[in-house]
């Protein structure tokens, strides 16, 4: 049985279904459980890196959209529990349509996939016809499939410019897209009014407390953020991205402009360096509904598998796929503008 103490939080870790702290001892039964299940079964755990740090720490791969689409390409596995919001889970689906995706708890959705449908699209994309409709992962399959690629915020700037139209629709998020078109100042943007509710929690007041507080630090933004936001970072990049300046950067204080799980991973894995986020905490609930026991379920009963419409399937995964070409074909020099549009 499990031993429970009386605190509840969404950051505290170890957390069972009724949001009760475990003790070490029951994680480490949960954990081996869960690990010896997923090969059983031939299942991958993937997490992002939003996710609680104990379920990062059972994971096969923990990373952003990007390496977790990458991971999700390459496996071999016959189940992938997909440790993320619907989106991603939906993602690691489009990319492996024979193969099982299980989402462990199926409220995790995500408020910004959510402020766009495939009828909001389609009057936006009356308004400025002959643009090829750019989206950010962060939307739903049928979106994805409306749209001519797909980006994550690690390559949106490659992949607007692989367009040879000098007029580009970016969907669903507005931080992102004022960020794409300021590295892109040839191409007119046009901008959606989506946002993520995270990210746009941290105001430059917000920014301004905590340069006086720590005034060596280093500030680090995601592009998420509201551009009046990042504009006041030193550096602005995706969640890997970001990863990466972090461990590279000599120097030893930073200010993080992104959701708590990315600043949590970092205090762990830099214990040498100061990181800090802003207060109150700009944390993603949706990220959090997993916990192990609900991967662990999940995986006993294949619960909550990810299914796509057999209509939109086809068209979705191309989005995606363009993606992975046009970023395959900056690594190689091999530029390939695309033709246009593929719908109008
Ligand atoms: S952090 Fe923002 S974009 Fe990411 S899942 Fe949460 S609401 Fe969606």
């Amino acid at each position: 049985m499990l031993t429970e103490v009386t605190t509840t939080s969404l950051i505290n870790n170890n957390i069972n279904g009724n949001g009760k702290l475990l003790l070490k001892r029951d994680v480490d039964a949960l954990r081996s459980e869960i690990k010896n299940l997923a090969k059983e079964k031939n299942a991958v755990i993937l997490a992002h890196i939003y996710q609680r740090l104990e379920v990062q720490d059972i994971a096969d791969q923990v990373g952003d959209s990007l390496a977790l689409s990458r991971f999700a390409a390459n496996t071999n596995a016959d189940i992938i529990v997909f440790c993320g919001v619907h989106f991603m889970a939906e993602t690691a689906k489009l990319l492996n349509p024979k193969k099982t995706v299980l989402l462990p708890d199926l409220q995790s959705g995500c408020p910004m996939a959510d402020m766009i449908s495939v009828d909001d699209l389609r009057a936006f994309r009356a308004e400025h016809p002959g643009a090829p409709v750019v989206c950010y992962v962060n939307s739903s399959a049928s979106v994805k499939a409306e749209s001519d690629a797909c980006c994550t915020s690690t390559n949106a700037v490659q992949v607007v410019k692989a367009f040879k139209e000098d007029e580009i629709i970016f969907v669903p998020d507005k931080g992102l897209a004022v960020w794409v078109q300021e590295q892109v100042p040839d191409k007119k943007i046009h901008i959606y009014d989506g946002f993520c509710p995270t990210h746009y929690q941290i105001t430059p007041k917000d920014v301004f407390v905590m340069r006086e507080k720590y005034p060596d630090a280093v500030v680090v933004a995601h592009p998420e953020c509201d551009p009046e936001v990042w504009r006041l970072a030193d550096f602005v990049g995706s969640t890997s991205q970001i990863y990466k300046f972090v461990t590279d950067y000599h120097k030893q204080q930073f200010i993080i402009l992104s959701e708590q799980g990315l600043v949590a991973r970092m205090q762990r894995d830099m214990q040498h360096k100061t990181i800090v986020t802003t207060f109150p905490l700009p944390l993603c609930p949706n990220m959090k509904y997993h916990k192990l026991e609900t991967v662990l379920s999940g995986l006993k009963e294949n619960k909550n598998k990810i299914e796509i419409n057999s209509d939109i399937f086809e068209s979705a995964s191309q989005s995606i796929i363009r993606m992975f070409e046009i970023t395959e074909s900056n690594k190689t020099g091999n530029k390939n503008f695309w033709e246009g549009p593929k719908r109008q």
